[in-house]
């Protein structure tokens, strides 16, 4: 990986994708500052790099200005990662989510403008909705409930794109917009309600994997190191994008509960519970942007990706009760 040898500001450094990517920064020679509300993040996510001199935490929320931190170093970058992801986070916190997409990210926005620093969006598959185009390209413009259960999550981050083109067009900012696609791997909250976390959860406890629905809707789930490698490829790039960044393999909610069970080597059963309203039946990004303009493409398998996320789950991740369907919210 290149070295940029800068200051990097990370907003949601502490989540999971942001501790990564906080991680990586500083492996290939920057100085990083993770700011993070700690909302959904955690701060055992970054506990390794708290020794590391190149490395600031700051527990603080982008809702408000970044001013009202007088220490804060000028950045040289600044990464935008904050906000609640899952559906059940998103959905608890619908007011911070809406708070975080459009004060946080105009925050972040004028805190790049400030010091003429690089500003990456990180946006989501999410702004696509209920996709009627399949795969999903980026010149898709989406079917998307403005009022509906995900609406706090897809509409902040549509809200976040269309105000960081602003930022671009009016004062010349130099932005990047990525569109995450699911990700998984080491360092998800067990109890995020997300359909990775849930079946390996289940499958390690011995409990039934619950199948959302007739789990025949489909996803993409890309392992975090290849997620993170794209987004860092955008970001070092001069693209303003927006660039899909996901794995285009796309599987069946059911199959991915039975890749776990293989891999876990589980007895669990699965379990059918009640589809979420306005989940996507389906979603893959179309990478060819990615590919062709980044050089960027998943590298790690599904077995491999699922392998290293269960060891995880096994030995490091907060232990938690199993996730029964009383307590499944999204
Ligand atoms: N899902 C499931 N069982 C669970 C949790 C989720 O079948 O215990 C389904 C969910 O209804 C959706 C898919 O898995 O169809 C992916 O959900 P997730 O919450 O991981 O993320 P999303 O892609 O919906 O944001």
């Amino acid at each position: 990986m290149v070295t940029r040898d800068e200051h990097v500001l990370v907003a949601g450094g502490a989540g999971f994708i942001g501790s990564h990517v906080c991680e990586h920064l500083l492996s290939t020679g920057n100085r990083v500052t993770c700011v993070d509300s700690l909302v959904t993040g955690d701060i055992t996510n970054v506990s390794s790099l708290l020794e590391d001199p190149h490395f600031r935490f700051v527990e603080f929320d982008i809702a408000r200005p970044l001013r009202e931190w007088p220490g804060l170093e000028p950045p040289g970058s600044v990464l935008n990662l904050a906000s609640p992801a899952s559906p059940k986070d998103y959905q608890r916190l619908p007011i911070e989510t809406l708070r975080v997409g459009s004060r946080g990210t105009e925050h972040t926005l004028e805190f790049a403008v400030l010091h003429d620093a690089r500003f990456v969006l990180t946006s989501t598959s999410e702004v696509y909705g209920d996709p009627l185009e399949h795969p999903q390209r980026e010149t898709y413009r989406g079917n998307v409930n403005p009022i509906g259960p995900r609406s706090m999550y897809d509409e902040a981050k549509r809200y976040a794109e269309a105000l960081t083109m602003a930022y671009h067009r009016e004062l010349g900012a130099d932005v990047a917009i990525a569109r995450i696609f699911n990700t998984y791997g080491p360092r998800m909250r067990a109890d995020d309600g997300r359909m990775i976390p849930n079946f390996i959860t289940q499958a390690l406890s011995g409990a039934p994997l619950t199948v959302a629905g007739t789990g025949t809707q489909t996803r993409s789930v890309c392992y975090v190191d290849d997620t993170v490698a794209g987004l860092l490829a955008l970001w070092r790039s001069g693209l303003t994008g927006p660039v899909n960044i996901g794995n285009p393999h796309e599987m069946t909610v059911r199959r991915v509960a039975e890749e776990i069970r293989d891999v876990t080597g589980t007895t669990s059963e699965l379990t059918s519970i009640p589809g979420a309203v306005d989940d996507p039946r389906r979603r893959c990004p179309d990478i060819t942007v990615a590919r062709t303009e980044l050089g960027w493409s998943p590298r790690v398998s599904l077995r491999e990706g699922l392998q290293r996320t269960v060891t995880w789950f096994a030995h490091s991740a907060k232990s938690i009760p199993p996730i029964s369907q009383a307590s499944r919210t999204s």
